[in-house]
């Protein structure tokens, strides 16, 4: 085992060891949170190093990135390949084609196309929904930080339910940017509150997945319920953008 899938082991496996503790706190079963290890900017021997490392899931915010990395590492076909990151319209056939997962589905027009995509590519993909709980103007997703107005987005996921290439498993946020973990939890509790308002109101559909908590705040989010924790820099360490 090199260095670097040493170290990234040892990361990984207490990341692991935390996710079980907070969900164990809070009666959960440490079985219900999976874990997305976040390559985002990182290059390939550092993806290749993560998954001899033993992760299963692996997040990219950037489309071609992505795909570059689910191409070079093609024969590790065990791992997951997540899509985290906004999706810009002219990327959504790239994105269809290529992921297994696909977390930030931030409007019905996005929607629309990457149905018809996986449509076209044969494939049925799971994606989760993705909310601003915080209401930050600079950020994708539906509004929703305003609790009285939710009901206003009833029709618009409606129609994505419907779509027959998108199979919805539930919602995705990110807090606002704070000082402590602390601070994200009113964050993660209003996420699992509108999940269960939209498992209320489409009882018929899965809303059971609910992916929230990146390295600062995973833990108060398994607290808070998360299902999915997307964890970067604290398993493979900080980003050298060039
Ligand atoms: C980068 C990113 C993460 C991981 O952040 P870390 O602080 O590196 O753990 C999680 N989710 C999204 C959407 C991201 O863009």
């Amino acid at each position: 085992m090199s260095e670097l899938v040493r170290s990234i082991r040892e990361r990984y496996l207490s990341v692991l060891d935390q996710i079980s503790s907070a969900a164990t706190k809070s009666g959960r079963s440490p079985e219900a949170v999976k874990l997305v290890v976040v390559t985002k900017s990182q290059p390939v021997d550092v993806v290749q190093a993560a998954i001899e490392a033993g992760a299963v899931i692996l997040g990219e915010n950037y489309a071609e990135e992505g795909v570059t990395k689910i191409q070079s590492l093609q024969n590790a076909s065990a791992v997951e390949w997540h899509m985290i990151g906004h999706i810009q319209s002219r990327k959504a056939q790239l994105v269809a084609a290529n992921f297994n997962w696909i977390h930030s589905v931030d409007s019905l027009k996005l929607a629309k196309r990457l149905d018809r995509f996986c449509a076209e590519a044969g494939k049925v993909v799971p994606v989760l929904l993705e909310f601003n709980v915080g209401g930050e103007e600079s950020k994708g997703g539906w509004q929703t930080s305003d609790e009285s107005r939710w009901a206003e987005l009833l029709v618009e996921i409606a129609e994505i339910l419907a779509l027959p290439n998108l199979r919805v498993r539930g919602l995705m946020s990110m807090p606002p940017l704070g000082e402590t973990a602390e601070f994200s939890r009113r964050y993660f509790q209003k996420s699992h509150r509108l999940r269960d308002f939209f498992a209320r109101q489409f009882p018929q559909a899965d809303f059971s997945e609910l992916s929230m908590g990146t390295s600062s705040d995973y833990e108060v989010a398994v607290e808070e319920g998360a299902t999915f924790v997307r964890v970067g820099t604290a398993i493979v360490g900080s980003r050298n953008y060039s």
